[in-house]
């Protein structure tokens, strides 16, 4: 059976986030989906959270589903984190022959020509994209091409070869995004819609959000630049 894998941010986790995962985790059979959460990069200067507590806010939000699993590979790594050193890595572990679906959203995809390595990803695995309805549907020329040389259309065919495929859904993906929660709580405004429970607690406990999210100019450098670095 597929192993699934999820990179991102989670900053924090939400139910977006959990929709897709529970989506691919049942559409493909997975045995296990492995969310890799990323570093943060060490300048961050504004006073927010921690990769630790990024990575046990998504502890608690997968822990009723046992083949989620959360993979700190990149946050204990030292230096910059680049997804295709990542997929080598879990490649190396798992064998050549088992099928390792990446999963991400179609936002990632339309600048998935700023990672390095890029035209190397499929040679690792193959990626599942998921729209996020609010993005327009146009990938950048070069993309498109990538797109339509390995895009297949029966999902069952990622479970065929290892490697190498794109399938693109849409399946209906929760519109949020880690921003607008991050909003929600500096605001005070419900969020329960959104986030798990258990991650709620945990943000109340460690009060964490409660910067001027309006202050998102340099939280975004960050953001790119890490995306940059991916
Ligand atoms: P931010 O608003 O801080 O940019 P985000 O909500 O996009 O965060 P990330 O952690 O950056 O969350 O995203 C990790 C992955 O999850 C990306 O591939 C992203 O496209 C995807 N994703 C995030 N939210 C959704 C959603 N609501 N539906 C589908 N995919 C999502």
């Amino acid at each position: 059976m597929a192993v699934g894998l999820f990179g991102g941010t989670f900053d924090p986790i939400h139910n977006g986030h959990l929709k897709i995962a529970f989506e691919m985790l049942h559409l493909l059979n997975l045995s296990q989906l492995r969310f890799i959460p990323c570093a943060l990069p060490l300048h961050r200067s504004l006073p927010s959270v921690s990769a630790y507590d990024r990575a046990a806010m998504l502890e608690l939000a997968i822990e009723d589903e046992p083949r989620f699993v959360c993979d700190r590979r990149e946050i204990s790594r030292l230096g910059p984190s680049f997804t295709i050193d990542t997929l080598a890595e879990v490649r190396e572990e798992l064998g050549p022959d088992l099928p390792l679906i990446f999963l991400m959203g179609s936002d990632v995809f339309h600048t998935i020509d700023t990672w390095r390595h890029w035209e190397k990803l499929l040679a690792y695995v193959h990626l599942f994209i998921v729209d996020r309805p609010t993005l327009s549907a146009q990938f950048p020329d070069h993309i498109w091409k990538w797109l339509r040389i390995h895009r297949i259309s029966d999902l069952n065919s990622l479970n065929l070869v290892p490697n190498g495929r794109i399938f693109m859904t849409s399946v209906n993906a929760l519109q949020v995004s880690a921003t607008e929660v991050r909003n929600l709580l500096y605001r005070r405004l419900p969020v329960n819609q959104f986030l798990p429970s258990s991650v709620f607690k945990f943000v109340q406990q460690n009060n964490l959000y409660l910067d001027d999210v309006n202050n998102e100019s340099e939280k975004t450098s960050f953001v790119q630049k890490n995306t940059i670095s991916r």
